[in-house]
């Protein structure tokens, strides 16, 4: 491609720095963590959205792209209720998911 020194799209390139370790660590905790195909029921269902801005699907995602920053900040809005975890289709045990990102991220 050639190169004109700008981009019109946000660059798509995976920055392979990034810490992938975390996520491998919470599968080994809860290893229904990989099998999320990030329908976002959890987060339309969400009791903590009703009150502030909370996304379990965008938090799943930004730890497997190994997007760590504010992560401990917005998974302490959950109330751990599980609610996402009766209507997630996947029936993946989101609450242990939750605890289990507050074990590696310390
Ligand atoms: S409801 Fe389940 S499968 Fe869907 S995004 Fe949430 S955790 Fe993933
Ligand atoms: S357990 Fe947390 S993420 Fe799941 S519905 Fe309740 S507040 Fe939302």
């Amino acid at each position: 491609m050639i190169n004109f020194g700008y981009n019109i799209n946000k660059s798509s390139r995976i920055d392979l720095d990034k810490d992938l370790n975390i996520a491998k660590k919470i599968v080994k905790i809860e290893p229904s963590f990989r099998t999320c195909i990030g329908c976002g029921c959890c987060t339309s269902t969400c009791s903590a959205n009703n009150f502030t801005v909370f996304n379990l699907r965008k938090i799943q995602l930004q730890i497997n792209r190994g997007e760590l920053q504010s992560i401990r900040k917005e998974v302490e809005k959950c109330m751990l209720c599980g609610k996402c975890q009766m209507i997630c289709p996947r029936g993946i045990n989101t609450r242990n998911i939750i605890l289990a990102i507050f074990k590696v991220i310390d």
